[in-house]
């Protein structure tokens, strides 16, 4: 029987290794494939010329080149622009391209920030957000993962040289996956990035952030955090049931042990659910015990949801607050927010209709 051929996006070099040494292949080969595959990035095996015919018959027997179909792609060139993907099984996924922000990033800047997802909706059902509406239906595959950057580079001819897993999904429910995608958006011989241009945010899975701590690549840490006590952070974010804040907190002194590396909170503002000046006394406090740093976020609006974000004057006493804490605080200004390609907006509107 015939087995699907299998995404060579999916497939690590140590097991492209090991087929090309089973087939009796010279070992350089791993490497020639790999060029072919994420230097030149190739459509077909046709392409790559420097291989024994025979060799070509056999990759394209297990393996196949396709990449996820664009479906829907908005915004414009210059500015933020969010691509909607389906994938093998008709699942949809979504993606953010964010362009360098000299008001962000200096005018030197040349950022190019994707945004990716790392699963299909998502089980945590923050209440604030729209990715979790639909619920969750499956992890992303590593190829699924790298497939987005290489996909919307092709699509805009646009280098991506900064990453952050925040779009839709808990990277790290699908650890293993996301570890495996990292492996070859990091590495020289694949995508290249460096591992402090990636961020994974999570909504705080206490154990996971654990075990991230033990794999040896400075990739940054951001926090969903939304809440600085139990009784806030329990209203918004049901994981907090799971993983209590004291928990979170300990899992975050540990990473920060192990990997004398910064890590971020995120924490959106929502009117009169978390945006109290005695919950920024204690978030300056969470955050100063952990040398965190505090990305404030005012809400954006999702369909279907009733939260506002506070006044601008409570958004900037927030922030104040905070500073005069002593912690290195920002006020997130949002972009994309006309096409639902902000933090939290990324959903399936177009599921139905495709
Ligand atoms: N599950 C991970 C990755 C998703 S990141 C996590 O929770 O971190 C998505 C980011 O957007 C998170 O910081 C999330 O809290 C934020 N977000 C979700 N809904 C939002 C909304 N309506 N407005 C602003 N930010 C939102």
């Amino acid at each position: 029987m015939r087995t699907e051929p299998l995404p060579l996006t999916n497939v690590s070099r140590e097991e492209l290794a090991g087929m090309v040494q089973v087939w009796g292949e010279p070992a350089f080969r791993t490497k020639q494939i790999l060029q072919w595959l994420y230097e030149k990035r190739v459509s077909s095996f046709d392409e790559m010329t420097n291989l024994g015919l025979s060799l070509r018959q056999r990759l394209s027997e297990h393996f196949s080149l396709a990449r996820p179909e664009l479906v829907k792609r908005q915004g414009s060139k210059d500015t933020t622009q969010k691509f909607l993907f389906r994938l093998h099984d008709g699942r949809m996924i979504e993606c953010v391209l964010i362009p360098a922000s000299p008001a962000l990033y200096g005018e030197a800047s040349d950022r190019h920030t994707l945004c990716v997802s790392s699963q299909v909706g998502c089980a945590y059902d923050c209440k604030f957000c729209a990715s979790g509406l639909a619920g969750f239906t499956r992890n992303l595959t590593s190829g699924e993962i790298i497939d987005q950057v290489l996909e919307t580079e092709r699509l805009t001819g646009q280098r991506v040289n900064n990453m952050v897993f925040m779009g839709m999904g808990e990277p790290l429910a699908n650890l293993t996956n996301l570890l495996k995608a990292i492996d070859v958006i990091n590495a020289p011989w694949g995508i290249g990035i460096g591992a402090r241009r990636l961020t994974i945010s999570t909504s705080g899975l206490a154990p996971q952030i654990k075990k991230l701590a033990e794999q040896p690549l400075q990739i940054r840490l951001a926090i969903s955090l939304h809440g600085a006590t139990d009784a806030v952070r329990e209203r918004i974010m049901p994981v907090n049931r799971k993983y209590p804040l004291a928990r979170l907190l300990e899992a975050l002194s540990y990473y920060r042990e192990r990997k004398k590396q910064r890590i971020t909170f995120e924490y959106i503002l929502i009117e009169g659910v978390n945006d109290a000046v005695e919950q920024a006394h204690l978030l300056a406090q969470h955050a100063d015990r952990l040398g965190a740093k505090v990305n404030l976020i005012p809400y954006n609006t999702v369909e279907g949801l009733t939260w506002k974000r506070p006044t601008e004057s409570q958004q900037e006493a927030f922030l104040s607050t905070l500073k005069r804490a002593g912690v290195a605080a920002t006020l997130r200004r949002e972009k994309g927010h006309d096409i639902d390609a902000a933090c939290g907006q990324l959903r399936l509107k177009e599921e139905q209709s495709v």
